[in-house]
């Protein structure tokens, strides 16, 4: 069989992320995102095999006038020969424990989802429709960053409140980031000669958004993050935990609203929150440098939670054979993973400086000394693992 190409869209509200994957190349035919939709400044970029980079100003252009421009370059990419569409949606529910082709069903389980994901889950409609009605003759593929975690027990997902407000109102854990949990821990186990169905990890997912996952034969059984994103990690401008009572509190003691509280902790925390500088690693490495105090604290929160969570995440595994970093963060910031691992000695985790050095930029590789339960670097890629989930289930609709 010649290889298969396919269109992977990723849809915000305002902005539509796409990359062409192709089974015979390793990076992207084509990638791009167009952002600011729906406004006077709205753009496209897109990129060529990873390199030559090309930007359209497309005034007042909405998600559908967006992929109206994206697709002649995918066409073109693909010399016409696309074989079906990965959508990447946010929130699954319980509903969907695995990738689901799109259809009148599929829709409206989403749609029964947008409660528990109001930002991200609309969106996600409206790009869903937008490409059906663009290329109506392709298969359409919902993959879901939920669905990896639905493999949680019950004790590791739900939360310590009455009975009713999960069997009537969905309050749980779901966990998010599953399709990139789901990756590096199948790399990693590829890397190390290993059978994913039989080894036994945690992850760390380190970008704007953080949560670590413990992955046990090929599957989630506990996940920092929660009924929403925002549990978990210190993350970019997230605070992860609080004290629940920190609502009331805020909301007693300083008159704030519902709306101001949630943006506090979700706009206004985490890195951001702490050094009162930047929500980027980048610059908070940058000011530590320069002996920035609350930049330097807030990098220690940063590993110290992250470790704190690694720790707890490690009573879901069996047995440990590796702990893998990845992200912006995690494939970039040697320190973040020296000070993570710095307090996970107990685990017998070391790390060998001059090996951790190198894995930056994109580098996958291993950065543990000799006695050392294994760390990895593994760059994550949620477009491919998306590309393959749908061209797995287009081969099991067609019995291949
Ligand atoms: P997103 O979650 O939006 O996909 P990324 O995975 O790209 O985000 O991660 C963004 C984070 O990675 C930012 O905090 C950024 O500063 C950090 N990062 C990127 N490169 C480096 C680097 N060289 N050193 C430290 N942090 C980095």
């Amino acid at each position: 069989m010649s290889a298969r190409n396919i269109l992977v869209i990723n849809c915000g509200s305002s902005s539509l992320k796409f990359a062409l994957i192709s089974q015979a190349h390793s990076s992207p035919l084509i990638s791009g995102l167009a952002d600011r939709l729906g406004s006077a400044e709205a753009s496209l970029a897109w990129w060529h095999g990873g390199s030559i980079r090309k930007q359209l100003a497309l005034p007042g252009a909405g998600h559908t006038e967006a992929l109206e421009r994206v697709l002649p370059l995918v066409d073109e990419a693909c010399g016409g020969t696309l074989h079906g569409i990965g959508h990447r949606v946010v929130h699954g529910g319980e509903h969907f424990t695995q990738a689901a082709l799109i259809d009148a069903a599929t829709l409206a389980a989403i749609q029964a989802t947008v409660p528990l994901a109001p930002l991200h889950n609309p969106a996600h409609l409206l790009g869903i429709e937008a490409a059906m009605r663009l290329y109506p003759q392709l298969p359409h593929i919902a993959v879901f960053d939920t669905a990896f975690h639905q493999s949680m027990p019950e004790h590791a997902f739900r939360y310590a409140i009455p009975e009713h407000l999960y069997r009537e109102h969905s309050v749980r854990r779901y966990g998010f980031h599953g399709t990139s949990h789901r990756y590096v821990s199948l790399r990693a186990a590829q890397l190390c000669g290993l059978a994913a169905g039989d080894s036994s990890w945690l992850t760390a997912h380190l970008g704007n958004g953080c949560s670590t996952c413990a992955v046990v034969d090929g599957q989630s059984r506990d996940t920092s993050m929660g009924l929403t994103p925002l549990e978990g990690l210190v993350m970019g401008s997230r605070s992860g935990d609080v004290d629940p009572n920190l609502h009331g509190h805020l909301a007693r003691s300083l008159g704030w609203s519902l709306e101001e509280i949630e943006r506090l902790l979700n706009s206004e925390s985490g890195l951001l929150g702490l050094s009162g500088l930047s929500n980027d690693m980048r610059s908070l490495e940058q000011a530590r440098q320069r002996g920035h105090r609350a930049a330097t604290l807030a990098i220690e929160v940063f590993c110290y939670r992250l470790a704190k969570s690694l720790a707890a995440l490690a009573c879901a595994l069996p047995r440990l054979d590796g702990l893998v970093f990845t992200g912006g963060i995690g494939e970039n910031s040697a320190l973040v993973r020296a000070k993570s691992v710095g307090y996970l000695g107990l685990l017998g985790l070391a790390i060998d400086k001059t090996a951790n050095a190198r894995c930056i930029g994109g580098v996958t590789g291993s950065i543990h000394t000799a006695g050392s339960p294994r760390i990895l670097v593994v760059p994550t890629n949620e477009e491919k693992q998306i590309a393959e989930d749908t061209l797995a289930l287009l081969d099991a609709r067609e019995g291949r």
